[in-house]
């Protein structure tokens, strides 16, 4: 019996998690869920899963939920803040750590799991593509072992041989040529460019393939996400910006691929299904069910591939601009990112806004060298705040 802590249990990792998990009641045990302020979901998880802690980073939730389970009979215990969840992710008491807080307000609890040297459940890229090289160095120094969540990165660190996978051997030692992220362009693949100054909230959250969280579907309609998923890949799995290519594969069937030196092609494929990829990072190194329908080749159409064009999907060519720029850059790019999208979600700005206030916030911010998580958190609220001034400049 594993025991597993859910950053983000509410959201649509965190459910999927939760779903995995309810298939296999002989394997896992829910030893703490934490989420922001969604009562009414985290009370129905708590009634389920009966975790021994439940944490709500926001005060008011927190209490709303103690209410709540004071009427029944299951014996959790509320916390508040989100500075507690350091705490339970390194209890002795998990094993697993799933990572699907949503931004950047999962860097601190996911950095917390790694230093207590659990098992990581990698879906919160921000957290990654913020502290980049000293995320994967936590991970060495203290033998967390991180597993790829995100279907992308998955697919990769499924087609390495175990020698890559434990950091044993270098991609490059592999014979690794090529690392080909594969993306299905989004709800905007074929929208006029003409029309992207008037899209909708609606329409950028109605993704084609995948459902998802709110800000991770406007992601995917800017491709802002390919360019996160493009520097958190530089980082898991230790190769340079040239390495890494993004391919459009709108069918979403190819998660990714690795390309390696005799020419031989390592594809990973399956429905597009979180549950997939999220069993995988429970079970592994073995195989568990996880409620995903198999494949039926029989029944595809096309599998085509495309390159992403700069003038439609601005957000990924600066995401690779600023991976190649450092750290710095990167965590710029995620801050005012967070910012934009936020503004959009709110109907504040513009969907072409988006790639105007995060180039902007790249252009006029300095980039420091960055030495540790302060440096890290400084740049970043540097650019929330320049982020900000440019948003309410750009007001509807
Ligand atoms: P959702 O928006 O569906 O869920 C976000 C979760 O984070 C919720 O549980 C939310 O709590 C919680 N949360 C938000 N802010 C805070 C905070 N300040 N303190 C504590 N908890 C907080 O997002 P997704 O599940 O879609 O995505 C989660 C992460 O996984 C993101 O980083 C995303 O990029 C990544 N990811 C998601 C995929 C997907 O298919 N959804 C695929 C690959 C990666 P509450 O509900 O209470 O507000």
């Amino acid at each position: 019996m594993r025991t597993v802590c859910i950053l983000g249990s509410t959201g649509s990792i965190g459910q999927n998690t939760l779903d995995v998990i309810r298939r296999h009641p002989d394997k896992y045990r829910v030893h703490s869920l934490v989420a922001h302020r969604r009562v009414e979901t985290i009370y129905a998880q708590c009634l389920e899963f009966r975790p021994q802690y439940a944490l709500m980073s926001d005060p008011d939730a927190a209490a709303a939920l103690s209410q709540k389970l004071k009427s029944t009979d299951i014996q959790v215990e509320v916390l508040s803040g989100l500075t507690d969840s350091e705490g339970l992710v390194s209890s002795s008491n998990v094993d697993i750590v799933m990572a699907a807080i949503v931004g950047a307000a999962g860097l601190l609890p996911t950095l917390a799991a790694v230093k207590a040297g659990k098992q990581v459940l990698l879906a919160n890229k921000e957290a990654l593509v913020m502290s980049g090289a000293l995320f994967m160095d936590a991970a060495r120094e203290y033998q967390a072992k991180i597993l790829p969540i995100d279907s992308e990165h998955n697919a990769i660190f499924q087609s390495l041989s175990t020698s890559v996978q434990s950091g044993e051997q270098s991609p490059i030692d592999a014979g690794i040529q090529k690392l080909l992220l594969t993306g299905s362009g989004g709800p905007f693949l074929h929208t006029p460019l003409e029309q992207f100054p008037e899209l909708s909230v609606q329409q950028a959250v109605a993704h084609p393939n995948w459902s998802m969280g709110q800000k991770i579907s406007v992601d995917s309609a800017t491709m802002m996400n390919k360019g996160l998923e493009f520097i958190e890949a530089r980082w898991l799995f230790d190769v340079q910006p040239n390495d890494i290519q993004v391919v459009i594969h709108p069918q979403s069937m190819i998660h990714s691929m690795v390309q390696y030196v005799d020419g031989s092609v390592i594809a990973q494929l399956g429905q597009p299904d979180m549950r997939t990829p999220i069993a995988y990072g429970l079970a592994y190194p073995e195989r568990i069910e996880a409620g995903v329908a198999p494949l039926d080749f029989t029944k595809m159409l096309d599998f085509t591939f495309t390159q992403p064009e700069q003038a439609r999907f601005p957000c990924l060519y600066l995401a690779i601009e600023a991976c190649c720029l450092g750290q710095a850059a990167s965590t710029v790019l995620n801050a005012a990112n967070e910012i934009a999208v936020e503004a959009f979600l709110q109907q504040q700005i513009k969907f072409t806004d988006i790639a105007i206030i995060v180039e902007q916030t790249l252009t006029q911010q300095s980039l420091p060298d960055i030495q540790c998580i302060d440096d890290v958190l400084s740049v970043d609220a540097q650019a929330r705040l320049l982020a900000s001034q440019l948003r309410d400049q750009k007001a509807i």
